[in-house]
């Protein structure tokens, strides 16, 4: 990350433009198309629209109450809103009618709601199933192996597209573990591959560990830190 220099670029647009380098630096001579998911939790919506005017569409968000206020104050923005928090079911609603994608459905009744509850005259909630893929008991997400069963329950629900699986590596600083566990999640989505669920997402890799995942096949990064700098510890609230 960089600071605030003084140049006619903001320090988000230079940030922006730092990790969007280095991403297709990594890329080369790769074709992959590699969407970058701009983390946005606890920031203000000022710093959305600084990003969204240095050209990023697509943003993460954790917190459906902060999201809630952030998307409304933000509605004069077409931007593409991510959910990737864990998600309670009584807020499934909320994210229902107001995002494009959730990240982090690891059970089937968090995807009958999301289904349920999307709007008729919109497109499909693009949905990813979330795998433990470090396999820490405090993690979310379904187990390596057991993915297929969710997966088929989210093709057959009207409201919902699957789109493929997500996963958040342990936070080891190794980047050799970090392949490996990135390697599972690529492994799962390979096995619904060939048991015919068609997924082409691969949602893997923050600010500490996008290369790994980019190394394993990530075709989704959500970085956050690296574009908004350092989070603060409470979310970001609409006053009055
Ligand atoms: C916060 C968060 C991110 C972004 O993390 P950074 O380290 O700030 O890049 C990505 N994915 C999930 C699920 C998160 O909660």
């Amino acid at each position: 990350m960089r600071l605030y220099t003084g140049s006619i670029m903001s320090p988000i647009a230079e940030n922006l433009q730092e990790v969007r380098g280095r991403i297709s630096e990594a890329l080369q001579g790769d074709s992959r198309a590699v969407t970058l998911v701009a983390v946005s939790k606890t920031h203000p919506p000022g710093m959305v629209r600084e990003a969204f005017a240095a050209g990023q569409r697509d943003f993460g968000e954790n917190y459906v109450q902060e999201a809630v206020a952030k998307i409304a104050a933000l509605s004069d923005l077409p931007a593409t809103w991510h959910f990737i928090g864990t998600l309670q079911g009584n807020k499934a609603r909320d994210v229902a009618e107001r995002f494009d994608w959730v990240h982090a459905v690891d059970r089937a009744r968090i995807a009958e709601l999301l289904s349920r509850h999307r709007p008729a005259g919109r497109r499909p909630l693009n949905v990813c199933i979330e795998v433990n893929i470090s396999e820490e008991a405090t993690k979310a997400g379904v187990k390596p192996g057991e993915a297929l069963a969710l997966a088929r329950l989210v093709s057959t629900l009207p409201g919902l597209r699957f789109r493929g699986l997500m996963g958040m590596a342990s936070p080891s600083g190794d980047e050799a573990r970090q392949r490996a566990e990135f390697a599972v999640l690529r492994r799962e989505l390979e096995a619904l591959r060939a048991a015919g669920i068609e997924g082409d997402t691969l949602s893997m890799g923050m600010s500490q560990d996008w290369r790994a995942a980019l190394a394993e096949g990530a075709t989704m990064l959500r970085i956050g830190t690296a574009i908004f700098g350092e989070r603060e510890a409470h979310a970001w609230r609409q006053s009055a």
